[in-house]
C-alpha cells in the first residue's frame, strides 16, 4: 500500500505527527502495536504544548474533557515545606498557563481519534518489525497485524514515534545514554490522598529525597494521585527488590508525601521503569524522521516529555511536508530539525542538571540573579526558542552544567550506513 507517509506509533509524537499531515492534505497511515486505550505514564502536561494541541484541532476536547487543570508547580523540601506555588499565570498572560494533568489512556486516545477524524489511516494492533532500507534510504515498513499476517506500506517518508521502543534507535544501535541521568523511577496510584481545593488542586509536586532524588506528586481526575519516586538504581534498589517496600522506604523519607498519601488507599500495581535519559546518535535518514522519545528520552523531573513529543511531532510533519512539496527526501534536509530540537532538550537538560546538583538551589539562584526568574519560568513553561545562554552563565557558577550533546544530526549519505531494517 502506498502512502505519503508512514507514522509508526500512535502516542503524543505520533498522532501530532500524522494529524499535522493529514491537515495539510497528505495520504498518511499510523501504525500502532496496542489497542487503544492503553495504559501509559508521563501524566503532567506544560503550558507550551497548548499552540500545538490548537493547531491540530484537539484544544476544545481538552477543554471540555475531565482532566485535572494544572496551574501551577510546587517544590516540596525533605521536612515538609512546600514554597509557594509556582503560577504559570505570572509569566504567561494567555489562556496556556492553564494545562492539565491527564490520564494518559485517555488523553492518547483522543489524540489518536482526532488524528483518524483528520484522516489519517490508523491501525491498531499492527506491529512494525523491519524498516525497508533501499540505498541508504527509508522507503517504508513491515508490519505484523494481530492475525499474524505481514504488511508492507511504502511511503516517501516515515516518521518514528515509537516512544522508549525507539525503533530505529535500537536496529540501528544509534542509542547515547546521557552519562549522568542515569535514574530509575518507582511508582503507583492512590485514590483520595490528601489534596489541596480550589486552584491549587492539580498543582504538580515535586518533592526532594535527600540528596538523592525526588517524587513527583500528581492530581489526576477521580480523585486518583500518581506517585512516583526517582533516584539512582543503586540507592533505590540497596536494601530491597520489591517494588512496595522500596516505594514505602522512600515515603518515610519525605514528611509532606507521607501525611498526603496517609489518608489514601494504595491501587494498582507498582510500576519501574529503567534505562533512563538518551539521546539518539541521528534525528533521521533519508526518509526517515524521529520524533519525542523515539528521538530522545530526558528525566522527567520538569515533566518535558509530552510537551517534546509534541513538538517535535509537529515539526518533524512540517518538515516531512516541505520534502513531499519539493519531491526530495535527502537527510540534509533534516538538518534544521535536528538542531532545533537539540537545541530545546538542551534548555531543559541544563536545568535538570541544575536541579540534581547538591551544590545549586533555585531560590538562592534567583536571589542573586533575580532578572533570571522569566528564562527559568520559560524553560518551565515549555516555552523553549530562545536564547538562554545568560541563565546558564549564572547557574554554572553554582552548577555543574552539561556540555551540550554534540549529536544528534541526520545521518547524511557520505556517511556509512550499516543498517538494516
Ligand atoms: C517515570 C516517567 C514519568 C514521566 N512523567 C512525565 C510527565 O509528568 N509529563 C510528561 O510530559 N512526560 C512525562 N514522561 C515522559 C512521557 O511519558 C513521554 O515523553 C511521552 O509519552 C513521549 O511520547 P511519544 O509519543 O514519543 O511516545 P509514547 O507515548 O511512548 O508512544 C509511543 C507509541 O508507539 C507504539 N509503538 C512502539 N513500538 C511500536 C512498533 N514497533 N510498532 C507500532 N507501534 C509501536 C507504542 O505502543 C506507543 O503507543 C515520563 C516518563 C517516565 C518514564
Amino acid at each position: 500500500m502506498n502512502y505519503d507517509a508512514i507514522v509508526i506509533g500512535g502516542g503524543p509524537a505520533g498522532s501530532t505527527a500524522a494529524a499535522t499531515l493529514a491537515l495539510k492534505g497528505r495520504k498518511v497511515v499510523l501504525l500502532e502495536k496496542e489497542k487503544f486505550p492503553r495504559y501509559h505514564i508521563g501524566e503532567s502536561l506544560l503550558p507550551y504544548g497548548y499552540f500545538t494541541m490548537e493547531r491540530i484541532g484537539v484544544l476544545d476536547k481538552m477543554k471540555k474533557s475531565a482532566f485535572t487543570k494544572k496551574y501551577s508547580v510546587q517544590f516540596v523540601s525533605p521536612d515538609g515545606r512546600a514554597s509557594v506555588p509556582f503560577y504559570f499565570h505570572t509569566h504567561l498572560q494567555h489562556e496556556a498557563a492553564q494545562t492539565w494533568q491527564v490520564l494518559r489512556s485517555e488523553f492518547d486516545q483522543l489524540m489518536l481519534d482526532n488524528a483518524r477524524e483528520k484522516g489519517v489511516v490508523v491501525h491498531e494492533e499492527t506491529t512494525v518489525r523491519e524498516g525497508i532500507w533501499e540505498n541508504g534510504a527509508v522507503v517504508g515498513v513491515k508490519a505484523v497485524s494481530k492475525d499474524g499476517s505481514t504488511t508492507e506500506f511504502r511511503a516517501p517518508i516515515t516518521i518514528d514515534a515509537t516512544g522508549r521502543d525507539a525503533f530505529f534507535i535500537s536496529r540501528s544501535g544509534w542509542k547515547i545514554r546521557d552519562p549522568y541521568l542515569d535514574k530509575i523511577a518507582v511508582w503507583t496510584y492512590y485514590k483520595g490522598a490528601k489534596r489541596d481545593s480550589g486552584y491549587d488542586e492539580g498543582a504538580t509536586t515535586v518533592a526532594y529525597v535527600p540528596e538523592k532524588g525526588w517524587f513527583w506528586y500528581i492530581p489526576l481526575a477521580g480523585d486518583i494521585v500518581s506517585v512516583g519516586v526517582v533516584a539512582e538504581k543503586t540507592y533505590l534498589y540497596k536494601t530491597s527488590k520489591d517494588l512496595k517496600e522500596i516505594f514505602d522506604q522512600q515515603v518515610e523519607q519525605n514528611v509532606w508525601i507521607k501525611d498526603h498519601l496517609a489518608v489514601g488507599e494504595q491501587i494498582g500495581p507498582y510500576r519501574v521503569t529503567g534505562e533512563y535519559s538518551y539521546r539518539s546518535r541521528h534525528c533521521g535518514a533519508q526518509g526517515l524522521i524521529l520524533t519525542g522519545d523515539a528521538f530522545a528520552f530526558l528525566d522527567p523531573v520538569f515533566s518535558s516529555g509530552v510537551f517534546l513529543a509534541l513538538y517535535s511531532g509537529e515539526m518533524g510533519a512540517n518538515f516531512a511536508d516541505a520534502c513531499l512539496t519539493d519531491n526530495d527526501f535527502s537527510a540534509s534536509r533534516f538538518v534544521k530539525y535536528g538542531t532545533e530540537l537539540c537545541k530545546s532538550i538542551e534548555s531543559m537538560r541544563a536545568l535538570v542538571y541544575a536541579f540534581y546538583d547538591h551544590n545549586f538551589s533555585f531560590r538562592e539562584y534567583l536571589k542573586e540573579f533575580p532578572t533570571m526568574k522569566g528564562d527559568v519560568t520559560d524553560c518551565l513553561i515549555g516555552n523553549l526558542l530562545h536564547d538562554f545562554q545568560p541563565m546558564y552563565d549564572g547557574m554554572s557558577k553554582h552548577a555543574k552544567l552539561p556540555e551540550p550533546l554534540k549529536h544528534g544530526a541526520p545521518l547524511l549519505q557520505e556517511e556509512t550506513v550499516s543498517v538494516q531494517g
